[in-house]
């Protein structure tokens, strides 16, 4: 497949949380003149934010996913299932995995980040990376079926907000079995980045909910587990939650990135070596500041990122810059109803926090599901 333009053309990559507020924003208010292009790999996207729901069993499997393909025919945009392996940014094209070509005047770049468990730690056949996160859940499924019976000991290794809440949704999900859950931390700690309060009221649900864990770094030798000098064996399922790396291919084509591959960006998420391409998300690192990377931040840049893609495309007025707020508001689901709500230094376990999360996560997909036609 080769795509040649015939007019100014626009290439969003990949179905990540800001594309989707992108495609919102532009169903909502109108997509800008050109031809649209969306290339993203699967027709739905899965919402990060409901994966340890789903594992615990408070969702349906298909409660927390967005029909991408609906979104972008409301928005006018041309999907194509596919994923770019590279890009020319001095000659404005791409290459995708099927063998197409799509030459572009203007390129949002939205691909979120790569497994690197097995680069980390080594092969294992127990080993379940979290990412690419669209598929997690039938992995999982599939990990858990084919061993046959069902795991006596669970290791969950990384200690951010992703590893904690899988440590806690697996715990629910096989209580009734009594199958153990350890969450390997790694030598930064629990919720590392967090307040001190919302650390300790992590260490002390876990100990409440028997889930074992330990701030030190995992490592698998001669097949293996190790946490520190501890040996964790017998272990029938490794979950690893560390946090995604930058896929590679930006960064060969020649955009500018960073020392760990992301795509450095000013604060109108436009490449600092190439402006007429844009990235935002994970795969985005900003210039000017320290933003963390996650979905709040993900969400929060995508109307930026589709006022800024307008007025390329000849809309009027100036670039818009992304403010991140100077505290994001996170909810950490600790799969028993409640949640650890944490903003700055402000934290707090209830029930009241496990609602909003409900809440928000629901609104928020419902919200995409309504765009799109389907309620
Ligand atoms: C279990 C878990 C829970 C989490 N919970 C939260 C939370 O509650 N709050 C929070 O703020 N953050 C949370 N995060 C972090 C959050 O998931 C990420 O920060 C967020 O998904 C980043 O969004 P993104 O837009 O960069 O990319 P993603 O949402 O990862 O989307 C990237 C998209 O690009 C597509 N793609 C990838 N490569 C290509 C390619 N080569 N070509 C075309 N398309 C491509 C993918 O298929 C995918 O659709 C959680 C993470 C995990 C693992």
């Amino acid at each position: 497949m080769s795509m040649r333009k015939t007019g100014p053309v626009l290439l969003l990559v990949g179905g990540g949380h800001a594309h989707l507020g992108v495609l919102a924003d532009w169903i909502k208010h109108g997509s800008p003149r050109g031809r649209i292009i969306l290339v993203t790999p699967h027709r739905h996207a899965r919402y990060s934010g409901m994966i340890p729901g789903t594992v615990a069993g408070e969702y349906a499997i298909d409660e927390g996913t967005i029909d991408l393909a609906a979104l972008a025919e409301r928005a006018g945009v041309e999907l194509v299932l596919d994923r770019c392996t590279a890009i020319d940014p001095s000659h404005c094209s791409v290459e995708t995995e099927k063998g197409g070509r799509i030459e572009f005047d203007y390129c949002s770049i939205d691909i979120g980040s790569v497994a690197q468990a097995r680069g980390v730690l080594g092969e294992d056949l127990r080993l379940l990376d979290v990412r690419p996160i669209a598929s997690f859940i039938s992995r999982l499924s599939e990990k858990c079926e084919g061993a046959g019976s069902e795991p006596n000991h669970i290791a969950v290794i990384g200690g951010g907000a992703g590893g904690v809440e899988l440590a806690f949704a697996m715990r629910r999900r096989f209580e009734d079995r009594g199958t153990r859950v350890t969450l390997i931390a790694g030598s930064a700690g629990l919720l590392d980045g967090f307040s001190r309060r919302a650390r300790t009221l992590a260490r002390r649900a876990l100990r409440r909910h028997d889930i074992a864990f330990i701030e030190q770094d995992a490592r698998l030798e001669a097949g293996r587990l190790f946490a520190g000098t501890r040996l964790l064996e017998p272990v029938d399922l490794l979950i690893a939650s560390l946090g995604g790396a930058a896929p590679t291919w930006p960064g060969r084509g020649g955009l500018a990135v960073s020392r760990g591959g992301l795509i450095v960006v000013d604060r109108h998420q436009r490449s600092v070596s190439h402006p007429h391409i844009l990235a935002a998300g994970d795969i985005a690192m900003r210039q000017d500041k320290a933003v963390p990377r996650s979905g709040v931040h993900a969400v929060h840049s995508g109307p930026v990122l589709a006022a800024n893609l307008r007025r390329l495309l000849g809309g009027d007025g100036a670039l818009r810059s992304y403010r991140p707020r100077p505290a994001s508001l996170y909810l950490v689901s600790t799969a028993d109803g409640k949640a650890i709500a944490s903003y700055g230094l402000f934290a707090a376990h209830g029930r009241w926090a496990g609602w909003l999360k409900r809440w928000i996560d629901t609104r928020w997909i419902a919200s995409f599901a309504k765009l799109s036609g389907g309620v």
